[in-house]
C-alpha cells in the first residue's frame, strides 16, 4: 500500500510519512479492539478517569511541541494551533470528570408493582473518523468520551493530518492506556476500509466529523448493521447584526467567528446579514481588520492568516469567490490566492451579495466573508434559516430579550448571542438539519458512547 506523505501547506516540503493501512489491517485492528473491549469495559471508572486526567496533564505540558506539529501538517497559525491544543486537552479533563459521573435511574413503576432500574453500558468498539481542520480537538472530543464510557476506539484520522492523531495516541499510551484500547488507522483512500469496518459486525459505534456528503454516505453504510451513529457535519452559519448592536463588539465577534482557524471551521460565520442602519459602519471597520491580516507560514511571527490545508482547498475557495463576483458580488478586500507552493488565500470581504448566490448556499470553509444587507431583521428570519445546514448562528443586539427570541427562531443546534465563539467542552456541541445527528461534549457527549439498559425488578 505504500505510505501516506504529509506535506507542509506553507512550503510544500515533506514533513513525514505514515503507514497506509490496508482494508485487512483495519479489520484486524477492529478484532484487536474487540478483544481489548472485554477487559477495558470492566475497568473502574476512576481508573479510566485518571488515565484521561494524566493525558490532559501531558498535553498541557507538551502544548508547544504539539502546536508546532499541527502547524506543520495543517498550516494554521501557531497561535491558533496553541489554542487548539488547549481546547483539545480540555476534552480529556472534562471527560476524566464525566467518567465518574455515569448516572442511572431508579423509579417505582406507576402501577406500583415493580421497580424500573436504568443503568448505562459502553456501546462497544467505536470507529471515530476526524477531519483535517482541528486534528487534535476533533480527536479528543471523540476519544475522551469513548474511553470514559468504556469503549475501545479505532481513530481514523484525515490523510492530510494524521501525525497529530498518532501523537495523541502516544500521549494516552504514556498516560497508562492499555494496548489495543485505542488504535489509529490511516487507510488512504479510506472508503473501502471504512465500509469493511461498518460491515464487519465488530464496530458498534460510528462517530464521524466531516462533510455532509461523506456523512450521508456513511449513514447509508451503517444502516445495514444498524450501527449507532453520531454525525458532526458541515455548517453554514449566519452572523446577524441588528440595528441596535454594539458594532465594535460585533466586529470583534466577526473576526473570531469568521477567522478562527483561517475560516476552516464548521462553526465559521458563512453569511453576514447586516441591518441597513449599521451596514456602513460595520463594513468599514470589518474590512479594515480583514485587510490587515498577513498571509504566510503559520510559524512566522508576522503571520496572522495561515495557508489552506491543500491546493485542492485553495482552488475550491478561489472558484467560490470568482463565481460570486460573476454573480454580482463586489470584493472590498482580498480575492486573491498566494502563488505556489503556498496554498494561501487573502482575507476577503464581499459586498452586494444576495441570498440566491452560490456562496451563500455553500459552506465556504475559508477566509471569505459575504455580506447581505437586510432592511428588517425579524422579517429576514426565513433567509437566516433558508439553507440546508443548521449548526450554529450568531446574533449581535444590545436587547437581550430580542436576542433570545431570535435564538429561539433560528434553526441551528447552537447560537452565539453577542459572542463569536460557542465551542466549549462542557457544552453540547452539534447541529440540526444537514449539520448532523447527536451532540459531542457536555454530558451528552458521554451518553453518545453508551447504551441504556433497563431492568424491571422487584424485591
Ligand atoms: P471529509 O468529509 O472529506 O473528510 C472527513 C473524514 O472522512 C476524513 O477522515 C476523510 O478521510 C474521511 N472520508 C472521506 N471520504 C470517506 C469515505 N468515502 N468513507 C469513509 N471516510 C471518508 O471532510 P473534510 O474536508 O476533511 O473536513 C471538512 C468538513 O468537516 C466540513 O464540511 C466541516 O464543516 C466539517 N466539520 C464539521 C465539524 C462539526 O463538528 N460539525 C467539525 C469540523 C469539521
Amino acid at each position: 500500500m505504500g505510505n501516506i506523505q504529509i506535506v507542509n501547506p506553507a512550503n510544500g516540503s515533506l514533513v513525514s510519512a505514515v503507514h497506509n493501512h490496508s482494508v485487512q489491517e483495519c479489520v484486524a485492528a477492529a478484532e484487536v479492539a474487540s478483544t481489548a473491549f472485554t477487559a477495558w469495559r470492566k475497568t473502574l471508572p476512576r481508573q479510566r478517569g485518571e488515565i484521561l486526567r494524566t493525558a490532559f496533564d501531558i498535553m498541557v505540558a507538551e502544548q508547544e511541541a504539539l502546536a508546532e506539529l499541527i502547524v506543520s501538517e495543517n498550516g494554521k497559525v501557531l497561535s491558533d494551533a496553541r489554542a487548539e491544543v488547549a481546547y483539545a486537552a480540555e476534552f480529556f479533563r472534562w471527560f476524566s470528570e464525566e467518567a465518574v459521573r455515569i448516572d442511572g435511574d431508579l423509579r417505582q413503576a406507576p402501577n406500583g408493582t415493580n421497580w424500573l432500574a436504568v443503568t448505562r453500558e459502553p456501546v462497544g468498539v467505536a470507529l471515530c473518523i476526524t477531519p483535517w481542520n482541528f486534528p487534535a480537538a476533533m480527536a479528543t472530543r471523540k476519544v475522551g468520551p469513548a474511553l470514559a464510557a468504556g469503549c475501545t476506539v479505532l481513530l481514523k484520522a484525515a490523510h492530510e493530518t494524521p501525525l497529530t492523531a498518532y501523537a495523541i495516541a502516544d500521549i494516552l499510551k504514556r498516560a497508562g492506556l492499555p494496548d489495543g484500547v485505542l488504535q489509529v488507522i490511516t487507510p488512504d483512500p479510506p472508503g473501502d476500509a471504512v465500509a469493511a469496518l461498518l460491515a464487519s459486525g465488530i464496530v458498534r459505534k460510528l462517530s464521524f466529523t466531516g462533510s455532509t456528503r461523506v456523512g450521508s454516505l456513511l449513514l447509508s453504510q451503517a444502516a445495514s448493521n444498524i450501527v449507532n451513529c453520531s454525525m458532526e457535519l458541515g455548517g453554514n452559519a449566519p452572523f446577524i447584526i441588528c440595528d441596535d448592536a454594539d458594532i465594535d463588539a460585533a466586529v470583534d465577534g466577526a473576526m473570531i467567528a469568521k477567522m478562527r482557524n483561517g475560516g476552516a471551521a464548521c462553526t465559521a460565520a458563512n453569511r453576514f446579514y447586516v441591518h441597513t442602519q449599521v451596514l456602513d459602519e460595520f463594513t468599514s471597520k470589518f474590512v479594515k481588520r480583514m485587510s490587515a491580516l498577513v498571509v504566510g507560514d503559520g510559524m512566522a511571527p508576522t503571520t496572522t492568516l495561515g495557508p489552506l490545508v491543500s491546493a485542492v482547498q485553495q482552488s475550491r475557495v478561489s472558484s467560490l469567490v470568482e463565481r460570486a463576483i460573476t454573480e454580482g458580488a463586489i470584493a472590498l478586500c482580498g480575492a486573491s490566492a498566494t502563488p505556489a507552493p503556498m496554498h494561501g488565500y487573502a482575507a476577503t470581504v464581499l459586498a452586494g451579495v444576495q441570498q440566491h448566490h452560490s456562496i451563500i448556499q455553500q459552506e465556504v470553509f475559508g477566509p471569505v466573508a459575504p455580506i447581505i444587507e437586510v432592511q428588517d431583521i425579524e422579517e429576514s428570519i426565513p433567509l437566516f434559516n433558508g439553507v440546508d445546514h443548521g449548526l450554529v448562528s450568531y446574533i449581535y443586539t444590545r436587547n437581550h430579550g430580542r436576542g433570545m427570541r431570535l435564538a429561539h427562531a433560528l434553526e441551528t443546534g447552537m447560537v452565539g448571542l453577542n459572542r463569536g465563539l460557542v465551542s466549549d467542552p462542557a457544552a453540547p456541541f452539534g447541529g440540526v438539519k444537514q449539520s448532523g445527528l447527536g451532540r459531542e461534549g457536555g454530558h451528552d457527549g458521554l451518553l453518545a458512547f453508551m447504551e441504556t439498559k433497563y431492568v424491571s425488578t422487584d424485591w
